[in-house]
């Protein structure tokens, strides 16, 4: 078994659940519970895919008599889980959460011409978590300086939060193995909008 293989699980709907490995995969296509994907939409139960892709790849299982390649992606047939993990404090929720706009002057910017502000500086103890850290424009990022709002006569439009919304899907950046995912993920400059930041 190729232990280190990771597939991606979608629902019902295509909607990425979460990263199972090849064993976990294995066992649910062989359950009948998710059918394998290919790499053109195609879907297969267990029987189909040990017969079609007996001949392919380079990640592959042996079993007794054959060889099995294994899915990079699998869907599930059977139940449709919602992913229930908490919002991953990232740069792309946080900006998300604040809505591309500038904290201080409350400017709507492209995402390029934002900073991430921490609002009491680190200098000053501030920790980078969901309640000190916020999106900034530059022009603000450089009046604020290392002070507070207060030290730096600036107010803040409203008190961060962590947010409650339900992220769609918590794997992608460094996590995205294989271009099998690309479809059903969003990722745009995934590493480095959605990297976990150290809090
Ligand atoms: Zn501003």
């Amino acid at each position: 078994m190729s232990t280190n293989s990771a597939v991606l699980v979608l629902n019902r709907h295509f909607q990425p659940i979460h990263i199972t490995n090849a064993r976990r995969a294995f066992s649910l296509l062989y359950l009948g519970v998710a059918q394998a994907l290919d790499r053109q939409f195609r879907m297969f139960d267990f029987d189909d895919w040990a017969q079609l892709s007996s001949d392919m790849g380079d990640d592959v299982i042996h079993t007794v008599d054959r060889v099995i390649r294994v899915p990079r992606v699998i869907v599930l047939q059977i139940y449709d889980r919602i992913p229930k993990t908490k919002v991953r404090f990232s740069r792309h929720n946080i900006y998300m959460r604040d809505g591309n706009t500038c904290q201080y002057c409350g400017a709507a910017r492209a995402r390029t011409e934002l900073n991430l502000d921490h609002v009491v500086p680190r200098a000053q103890g501030g920790r980078t978590t969901w309640e000190n850290v916020v999106c900034c424009c530059i022009d603000c990022n450089l009046a604020k300086g290392a002070r507070t709002p207060e030290q730096a006569g600036m107010r803040l439009l409203k008190t961060p939060m962590r947010p409650r919304w339900t992220p769609t899907f918590r794997a992608a950046g460094d996590r995205v193995r294989y271009r099998e995912w690309l479809p059903f993920l969003d990722l745009a400059n995934a590493s480095y909008w959605n990297v976990e930041l150290e809090e």
